[in-house]
């Protein structure tokens, strides 16, 4: 007789592959920051095994499956990429900026399943490449152009005006390869802080936004859409700060953003989550920005606020099981990063520390080691039953932040 109130029994059921006893053959990840760890948090709900190639032995998501044939190595070494994709089922990442063409040969020459695929990645990563590729398929994006040299900036300037977002076309994250060139003055230093050419560059037009607005989107094995809420997210210095879940701007809004996202996702092969990153107007048109082709910042607070989070889903997807709602289940929430001040952790975790006497906060540290200005160390997720509550649990937490910034 089978007890069917026995968990291990249920999820052996649904999952018989995928029990803890032939974890080492499940889900590999490469990447092992903080991404991954909830990933993995995920993963280990449901006995899925992840294992994690990345380079430190104590990467954030090696710490929390810590008995698991880890892997130490760059996830840009093709060798070590292939030594993670030893005699697994699926293969999948937590950061774009891997090595793409590794991926695409073991695509060729295994029948491992990689998601998203190898052909999104090495489009995602190339951030003209993949303006390109939205406008073909109709997908509004602000204007940009191609700067192969200094001497196309000004035609680009002249084009665009000023102020001009001149961009690297890869390895860009955390607006690190971004640049506000406000006027001529600007160029030259412009240059030089985008590496003089070392990686491409394009320009872009100034999106003079209302606000910027973010969805996760899933995508099944068979190419079916789910679309969590659109949320409004602020960033301070080019890195996200803060999210608010679900953006408060009008329905008509919400639905154009959320068309919009998803006929972009529609192009992209591949299983698991994405976001689109995109600027709202005044006059209420959207812009694509960016998409990210794995789970993201803007995302965290699925975890507490929504039926099933983006980790779950992204593993839900890729492993070709039911997908979970993507629905709030609560009225709102709010997510604010815990970004390192210095190299002093307990300074930093200030406002984590906080948070823990507010009701309704969610405390995520990433098990960093080192505190670095500007790291994400850990972030804290609210959620609340109205507006009023959620800014009133927020205020304090954004003022302990503001107040270690200053
Ligand atoms: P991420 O960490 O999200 O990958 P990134 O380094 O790829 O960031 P972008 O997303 O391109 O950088 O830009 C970072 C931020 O800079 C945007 O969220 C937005 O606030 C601002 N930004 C980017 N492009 C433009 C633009 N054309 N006009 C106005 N602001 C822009
Ligand atoms: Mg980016
Ligand atoms: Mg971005």
């Amino acid at each position: 007789q089978v007890n069917e109130c026995d968990d291990m029994f249920l999820l052996n059921e649904i999952m018989p592959s995928r029990s803890h006893s032939r974890a080492s053959s499940n889900v590999r990840v490469l990447g092992g920051g903080q991404l991954g760890r909830m990933l993995v948090e995920a993963a280990s709900r449901l006995n899925i095994g992840v294992v994690i190639l990345d380079i430190p032995e104590d990467a954030p998501a090696k710490q929390i499956q810590a008995n698991y044939p880890h892997i130490s190595g760059d996830f840009k070494d093709p060798e070590k990429i292939k030594e993670l994709a030893k005699s697994v089922d699926i293969l999948t990442i937590e950061i774009e900026h891997v090595n793409a063409n590794a991926l695409e040969e073991i695509k060729k020459e295994t029948n491992i399943a990689i998601h998203p695929s190898p052909t999104s990645i090495s489009l995602i990563q190339d951030k003209y490449a993949q303006k390109i590729h939205l406008s073909k398929h109709n997908v509004p994006v602000v204007d940009f152009i191609e700067v192969p040299t200094q001497n196309h900036i000004y035609p680009a300037a002249q084009k665009f005006g000023y102020p001009l977002m001149l961009k690297s076309k890869t390895m860009a994250y955390d607006g690190r390869g971004n640049y506000v060139v406000k006027s001529e003055n600007d160029i030259d230093q412009a240059i030089s802080f985008l590496g003089n050419f070392k990686t491409p560059l394009y320009a872009e037009r100034w999106a003079p936004f209302k606000k910027e607005l973010a969805v996760i989107v899933v995508k099944s094995i068979n190419e079916q859409l789910e679309s969590y809420p659109i949320v409004e997210t602020v960033h301070k210095n080019n890195i996200c700060h803060l999210v608010i879940a679900p953006a408060q701007v009008n329905g008509a809004v919400l639905d154009e953003a959320k068309k919009v996202a998803e006929s972009a996702i529609k192009t992209l092969s591949g299983a698991g989550v994405y976001c689109v990153e995109m600027f709202l107007m005044d006059e209420g048109k959207i812009f694509v920005n960016e998409i990210a082709p794995r789970p993201h910042n803007s995302g965290h607070y699925t975890i507490e606020a929504c039926e099933t989070s983006q980790y779950e889903n992204h593993l839900r997807a890729i492993l070709n099981l039911p997908l979970g709602s993507t629905a709030l289940k609560v009225p709102v929430s709010a997510m604010v990063n815990i970004l390192g001040l210095s190299s002093n952790l307990e300074e930093t975790l200030r406002p984590a520390a906080l948070a823990l006497t507010i009701p309704g906060a969610t405390v995520h540290l990433y098990g960093k080691k080192e505190c670095r200005k500007g790291r994400k160390m850990g972030h804290i997720t609210i959620v609340a039953n109205c507006i009023p509550e959620l800014y009133k649990r927020l205020t304090p937490i954004i003022r302990a932040i503001d107040e270690n910034d200053a």
